[in-house]
């Protein structure tokens, strides 16, 4: 997304779209360390909500306005997530909130899927490569026998961050339902002075990219080791 096109009719509201935006993928790449988390989270939330508040106090460059905005209105109090963001009182996640509906599952991954899982013990706000050693050597032991003679299936944690405060299911992918929202509705609002901003979805193909990690993500020279690439 190029947060300034020539002639932007409402450029804070744009740079806004864009600085949520960066804060998302800020959040996926730390999924594994919980306090910088957090903090993403946090600035995404503040970032997201301020795209509403830029739009109505620069909107003099766009016809049918208000009508127009009234609508929208109308529509984000329809979606839940929205909502909450939008709407309600400042949202502002901190560490108990975010553990105390999370989860981490840990154990035998094939590819970035789970395999078989061990039981354990774990506070949420550990961070994820903590969990990983612990895990790699229960299942190097248990279930590999030493060995990783099968490429793929190696240990992994899977976490999942809910955020009580936004709802139930995973947090980041409802943060990614409602930054596409924002994406359509800033779009939406050049169009009303007669402009395409041509911005751009947040797209994602299989969130387990950032959720999962595996013991070659934490050590990428373990391929090397474990003979799993060619030479
Ligand atoms: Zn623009």
């Amino acid at each position: 997304m190029e947060p300034f096109e020539e002639n932007c009719p409402i450029p804070s509201t744009h740079e806004k779209c864009a600085e949520a935006r960066y804060f998302l993928v800020q959040c996926l790449f730390s999924y594994h360390t919980p306090q910088p988390f957090i903090f993403n989270l946090n600035a995404f939330i503040q970032a997201i909500r301020n795209i509403t508040f830029m739009l109505q106090s620069e909107n003099s460059k766009l016809i049918g306005f208000q009508e127009w905005y009234e609508h929208k209105r109308e529509e984000m109090r329809m979606q839940p997530t929205l909502r909450r963001l939008v709407e309600a009182r400042n949202i502002v996640v901190k560490q108990n909130s975010l553990t105390s509906k999370s989860s981490v599952a840990c154990g035998l991954f094939r590819g970035r899927r789970m395999k078989l899982s061990m039981s354990t013990d774990i506070t949420p706000f550990t961070k994820t490569e903590i969990i990983l050693e612990i895990t790699s050597k229960f299942v190097g032991n248990l279930f590999l026998g030493g060995e990783h003679e099968i490429i793929g299936e190696q240990a992994g944690v899977e976490r999942t961050w809910v955020v009580e405060e936004l709802g139930d299911g995973e947090v980041v992918a409802k943060c990614i339902d409602a930054m596409n929202y924002m994406i359509a509705l800033v779009e939406e609002a050049h169009q009303l002075s007669g402009c395409s901003s041509k911005l751009e979805f947040f797209g994602l193909a299989d969130m387990r990219e950032f959720t999962v990690l595996l013991e070659t993500d934490a050590d990428p020279s373990l391929f090397e080791k474990w003979n799993w690439i060619e030479k």
